[in-house]
């Protein structure tokens, strides 16, 4: 597709993303949030909690607006505070579509919030529980690819994982597929000269239906049209229409979330 604004196949008005991994619980209006967004296409949100301290921010989000499915985990950072009795309660709830976030990080500051074993106990609890509930997993990792990719080995390729905001090298892209990962692909995209759109675009034929959309929203504003420029940029790296994107992240957001609540909202 040329880089000019016409969009072939661009006119249908149902065509609408997923925004894979967000805190919308952070927005200080969440109700604008999702109108500027809704206004780029973007008409559906997967929440996160970052700990559990989020969890009633969370659940009152999703009593509010129809579009959003919340997600409870926690975050490495936060591993030192977990709850576990407060993440085993929510998950009873039939409102809780996935886990996450959780993950591992191996970045000095937050090895010392929370050692690297600490966050092996916590991320393990939190897999355990997908596995057990059959729920879909968002994952955050910084240098610690080895170890995930260790303890996503004892699933053999059971759960449904998406990694997020990752900058992955093509032999990590190919070690996680082996585990059928997902990847979610953020503000990173948008970062110039950032070597992840070459990565992708070589490997798309892999990664056709394994790609979803974020934005990380956590309370910080995102730039101007976000969503309408990270879109454009995907569709101009796999050179896709507007429309071909929005099937090839519906079908992967399928497989991921296929027991999320039926979506029938067309506007918020
Ligand atoms: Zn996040």
């Amino acid at each position: 597709m040329s880089g000019n604004d016409s969009w072939p196949g661009d006119s249908a008005e149902a065509v609408f993303f997923t925004d894979c991994h967000l805190h919308l619980q952070c927005a200080p209006d969440p109700e604008e949030f999702i109108r500027q967004a809704a206004a780029q296409r973007v008409r559906r949100f997967l929440a996160m909690a970052a700990g559990t301290d989020d969890f009633k921010s969370l659940f009152e989000l999703k009593r509010r607006f129809a579009c959003t499915e919340i997600f409870v985990g926690c975050h490495p950072q936060q591993a030192a505070c977990f709850d576990r009795r407060a993440f085993e309660d929510a998950l009873r709830s039939p409102f809780v579509c996935g886990i996450g976030e959780c993950g591992l990080d191996k970045r000095p500051a937050l090895l010392q919030q929370a050692s690297l074993k600490l966050q092996l106990e916590v991320l393990r609890i939190q897999l355990e529980a997908a596995y057990l509930l059959d729920l879909p997993v968002s994952l955050h990792c910084v240098r610690a690819h080895g170890e995930l990719l260790a303890e996503l080995s004892r699933f053999k390729g059971r759960l449904r994982i998406c990694l997020h905001g990752i900058n992955p090298s093509p032999e990590l892209l190919t070690a996680y597929l082996r585990h059928h990962a997902f990847f979610s692909v953020g503000p990173l995209a948008l970062v110039p000269d950032c070597a992840l759109l070459s990565r992708l675009k070589n490997m798309y034929p892999e990664l056709r239906h394994r790609l979803l959309i974020e934005s990380d929203f956590d309370g910080k504003p995102l730039c101007a049209d976000y969503y309408a420029k990270l879109t454009k940029v995907l569709c101009r790296t796999f050179n896709l229409t507007m429309v071909e994107l929005t099937e090839n992240t519906a079908a992967a957001l399928e497989e991921y979330l296929p027991h999320a609540l039926p979506f029938y909202s067309t506007s918020p």
